[in-house]
């Protein structure tokens, strides 16, 4: 990425209606010979690719994407990012990518839109219930952030949730997985000002 983004560069670019920033992705000619050619640039290419580089060194790295980077099913899902499944090898695979989520726009100064909330899943029947507690229960063994919630607790969290007992799929509980890091929220809020500025900016040109 050729970009460096900061507070300083959003400034610049808001004075000139954000119509010079530079390209984020190159679009470089095919070389002859890669030592790695990766196929499909979603999630899972640009990740390999990049880890590849960073903590094998290799350079030489190809990825070939036939429509656009992150078109795919990466571009399309629902942006949960989660880690409370319910069976070992899952939770701890997923508990693993959550942390690198966590300081991935850091990392690649790249503003990846990571914003911790929380996920909460509602039980709906008898059913529901007890198979939210088990993976709540499974999840904690694991050491995964996951707690199961009574109907008052759901409603608590997240008042704008129907909790009435005369409707239709009633809230009988649910389980919440939050691994809100406090540092985190922190570093959020110092990115608010120049948030803030931006729209200022744009206001004041307008
Ligand atoms: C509706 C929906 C909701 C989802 N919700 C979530 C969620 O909330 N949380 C979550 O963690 N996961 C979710 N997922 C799953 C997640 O999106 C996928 O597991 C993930 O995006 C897969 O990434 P990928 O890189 O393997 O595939 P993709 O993102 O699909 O990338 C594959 C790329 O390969 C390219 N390609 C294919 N064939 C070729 C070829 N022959 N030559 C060149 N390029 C090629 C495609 O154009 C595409 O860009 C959801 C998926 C869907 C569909």
């Amino acid at each position: 990425m050729g970009n460096k983004y900061s507070v300083f560069s959003l400034i610049k670019n808001a004075l000139s209606y954000h119509e010079n920033w530079q390209r984020a992705w190159k679009d470089p000619t095919p070389k002859k010979e890669y030592d790695a050619v990766i196929v499909g640039g979603g999630g899972h290419g640009l990740a390999t690719a990049y880890y590849l580089a960073k903590k094998h060194n290799m350079k030489n790295i190809a990825v070939v994407e036939k429509g656009w980077i992150g078109g795919g099913n990466t571009g399309r899902n629902t942006t949960i990012i989660r880690s409370n499944y319910l069976w070992d090898a899952s939770a701890g695979l997923y508990d693993h990518a959550l942390k690198i989520w966590e300081g991935l726009s850091q990392e690649l100064n790249y503003n990846v839109m990571f914003s911790q909330r929380g996920v909460m899943n509602l039980a709906h029947n008898l059913q529901d219930v007890r198979d939210l507690k088990r993976r709540t229960h499974a999840n904690r063994l694991n050491g995964i952030d996951a707690v199961y919630l009574s109907t008052e607790e759901v409603k608590k969290f997240c008042p704008i949730i129907n909790t009435s007992q005369d409707i239709r799929y009633r809230v009988l509980g649910g389980t919440l997985q939050v691994h809100y890091k406090e540092e985190l929220v922190q570093q959020d809020m110092m990115l608010l000002p120049g948030v803030m500025l931006e729209v200022l900016m744009k206001w004041v040109l307008i």
